[in-house]
This record gives C-alpha cells, sequence and structure tokens, in this order.
C-alpha cells in the first residue's frame, strides 16, 4: 500500500483517493481494464480476479476511492444510483419496515412503491426535517431508515446525527443519500449514518457524461451482504465508467467550491427580484433548516429552486424554455448548469396530490448551478425572467 491520504487535507484525499500507479507499468492513472474475464494458471489458482462482474481493478481503484472520500472502510460501485438503492433494499425480507422521508428523489419514490411494496416490503413516509416523527414511526419492524439532506427539490434538512441517535437503539440501518450535498459538503457516518448513498451521476462524475451508483459504510458484516447483492444481482458499472468517475472525483473539491460561490450569487440574485415568489436554498439564514445545515454541512451547495410571482404555467414554461446557457434538461451536478421543472420531469412519477401535499407545486423551476461565470448565469436568468 502507498501514502495514506486519510488524514490529509480533502483536496489531496480527492485527488490521491484509492488510485495506485500501476503495478506492471508505473501508470499514474489507474488503466481501464476492459477485460470480461482473467486467465488461471491452474484451476482455482488465479491473481484474486476471476470474473468481472465479481472483479475489476478499475472499479476496485474507485470503490476504494468512494470509501476515502466519505471516510468509509468500504465503497462499492453499481451501475445506477437506483442500482445502489435497489442493493440496500434487498438487504430486507418481506414483512420488514422501511421508514422513508416524504420529500425524497422521485425515482426512490418509485423503486420503493412500485417495485418493492410488491415483495411485502412497507414503506412508511414522513416528514424526517421533524425527527420525532421518525421515533414515532418506528415499530420492531423498522429495519431501515432512509433519508435524504437536502432534498430534492425543496432543499429541506434532516438532522443526520439525530436520526443516527434514534436509529441505533431500534436496530435499523440508516442510510442516507448524499447525492446533493456530495462528499465535500458532508459526511454521513461521521454523524452516525450506516450507508451512504450517491448518484455518482451526479457531483461525484461532475461532467454528465455517465450513469453510476455509490454505496460506502464502515460494518465489514454490512459491507459483505451488500457484495453479495453486488455480484449476485449484477448491477455494476463497467470499467470505462468507473474510470470517468474515478477522474471526476479528483477535481470535485475545486468544482463544489464554485458550485457553493456561484450557488450563493444566484440564491441572492434571485431572492431580491421583484419578480420571484420564493427561493429554496439552505444557505438562508431563515430557511427552517440553516442551523442544522450549518452544522452538518460545510457549505450550502448549487442546487436551489424558485417559484415565480406569476407561476401560472404559460409564465413557468417561457421562463423554463427560455434561458440559454441554463440547458432545460433532467440530472445535476455537472459542470453544466441545468433548469428542471420537477412536476413534469424529475419528479413526475409521484403522484400529483402526494407532491402538492408534500410543497413541490406545478409552478417549481429547480436549478442547477454550474461552474460557468456567474455573471453570465445571472444575464441568461435575469433575460429569461423579463
Ligand atoms: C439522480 C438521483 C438519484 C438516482 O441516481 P441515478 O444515477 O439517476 O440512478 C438518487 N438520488 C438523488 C438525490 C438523485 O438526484
Amino acid at each position: 500500500m502507498g501514502t495514506d491520504f486519510s488524514k490529509k487535507g480533502i483536496g489531496t484525499k480527492f485527488i490521491h483517493a484509492g488510485v495506485e500507479p500501476d503495478a506492471s507499468t508505473g501508470a499514474i492513472m489507474t488503466p481501464i481494464y476492459q477485460t470480461s474475464t482473467y486467465v488461471q494458471q491452474a484451476p482455482g489458482v488465479n491473481k484474486g480476479y476471476e470474473y468481472a462482474r465479481s472483479q475489476n481493478p478499475t472499479r476496485f481503484a474507485l470503490e476504494a476511492a468512494f470509501a476515502a472520500i466519505e471516510n468509509g472502510k468500504y465503497g462499492l460501485a453499481f451501475s445506477s444510483g437506483v442500482a445502489a438503492t435497489d442493493a440496500v433494499i434487498k438487504l430486507l425480507s418481506p414483512g420488514d419496515e422501511v421508514i422513508a422521508a416524504n420529500d425524497m428523489y422521485g425515482g426512490t419514490y418509485r423503486l420503493f412503491t412500485k417495485v418493492f411494496e410488491r415483495f411485502g416490503i412497507k414503506f412508511i413516509y414522513v416528514d424526517t426535517t421533524n425527527v420525532a416523527n421518525i421515533a414515532k414511526a418506528i415499530t420492531p419492524q423498522t429495519k431501515l431508515i432512509w433519508i435524504e439532506t437536502p432534498t430534492n427539490p425543496l432543499m429541506n434538512i434532516t438532522d443526520i446525527a439525530a436520526v443516527a441517535a434514534i436509529a441505533k437503539p431500534a436496530n435499523a440501518i440508516l442510510c442516507v443519500d448524499n447525492t446533493f450535498a456530495s462528499p465535500y459538503l458532508q459526511n454521513p457516518l461521521d454523524l452516525g449514518a450506516d450507508i451512504v448513498m450517491h448518484s455518482a451521476t451526479k457531483y461525484l462524475g461532475g461532467h454528465s457524461d455517465v450513469i453510476q451508483g455509490c454505496l460506502i459504510m464502515n460494518d465489514t458484516e454490512l459491507r459483505d451482504k451488500l457484495y453479495f447483492i453486488q455480484k449476485s444481482c449484477g448491477a455494476v458499472p463497467g470499467p470505462q465508467d468507473c474510470f470517468l468517475v474515478l477522474r471526476g472525483i479528483k477535481t470535485l473539491h475545486v468544482r463544489m467550491q464554485r458550485h457553493c460561490e456561484n450557488g450563493e450569487k444566484i440564491a441572492h440574485y434571485l431572492q431580491s427580484h421583484p419578480k420571484v415568489a420564493k427561493v429554496w436554498w439552505c444557505g438562508f439564514t431563515d430557511n427552517p433548516g440553516y442551523e442544522v445545515a450549518k452544522k452538518q454541512m460545510r457549505g450550502f451547495g448549487g442546487m436551489m429552486s424558485f417559484e415565480l410571482k406569476d407561476g401560472s404555467p404559460e409564465n413557468t414554461n417561457r421562463v423554463l424554455s427560455s434561458t440559454k446557457v441554463f440547458a432545460l434538461a433532467e440530472s445535476l451536478g455537472g459542470v453544466e448548469s441545468l433548469i428542471n421543472h420537477p412536476a413534469t420531469m424529475t419528479h413526475a412519477s409521484i403522484p400529483r396530490e402526494e407532491r402538492i401535499k408534500n410543497g413541490l407545486s406545478d409552478s417549481l423551476i429547480r436549478l442547477s448551478v454550474g461552474i460557468e461565470d456567474v455573471e453570465d448565469l445571472i444575464e441568461d436568468l435575469e433575460t429569461a425572467i423579463g
């Protein structure tokens, strides 16, 4: 093993995490091992690599990087964020209960309600911003608590340490979807969570060119169970995709610094705009989750949502379709800025009544603020809002 980077600064850690010079050539970057199988010396006599669904050196380097950037012992890579979520739910059995946030990524909600409910797993949705709601929902069948903070798209904040304090005595696994914050802003394992999940498609990859997910954990037994599910169910990413995310992680801290700077400027610009009714961003001091966000995050990021005073479908659609630098697209966390309409795009899989009840209106507009020059981004919004 090379140098231990775990005690170094966050930037040093992100750049060196998981990558060792290639043993055969000294290549500084882990090569893309584009292979499905490995030649054995005799049956069962091999170098620890047998078949690429179970072992791949590029993936292993990435998995070590995932562990390092979340201050965890183990990382596991999956072919998408939802595949990583899917693996966590496969730890459960029929009759088990999951307490989940009532405001979370639409694809997670769809996976829970449309796929796993059919297998006899029960999901109880509560407002996790009030931790007492979780405590009240716990039963002897509760095996997993699933939270997302900040949430997509309303930027609600849940106190991770407070939920961990409830999960432990109940013997429930606490899994945190840390996609929005990224490991640059928040490390749930340090706050007592058992599993961190990421859609690596977003900030970790960072360049809108790959779909991938990951899980990070400290407990060896939990790692072994999840590794077994990873190889048995087979939702593993290919080596090309692993390489892209490994490369993305090296600039995560620099990108996040700029996402945070641009995010702060745009949130304040929108909030002072006469045609904007409300802005949801976790860095505003009057945001209900501000104190908790300040405590558990190192910054506030570049994700935000807003509503126009004229929130009619015509006006909302006009703004959504008229930006030139912000591209109208699903996804987030890439270097380029995106604008999105959650009600019809990212969150269309949540029934309308459910959505409205949780505060996600038809007129909500979500921004993933990229790392372009902020003046150009503000000018773009200024022209579009009109
Ligand atoms: C995108 C996203 C996911 C799903 O990840 P995929 O890589 O698209 O499968 C899960 N959670 C959050 C918060 C997301 O933004």
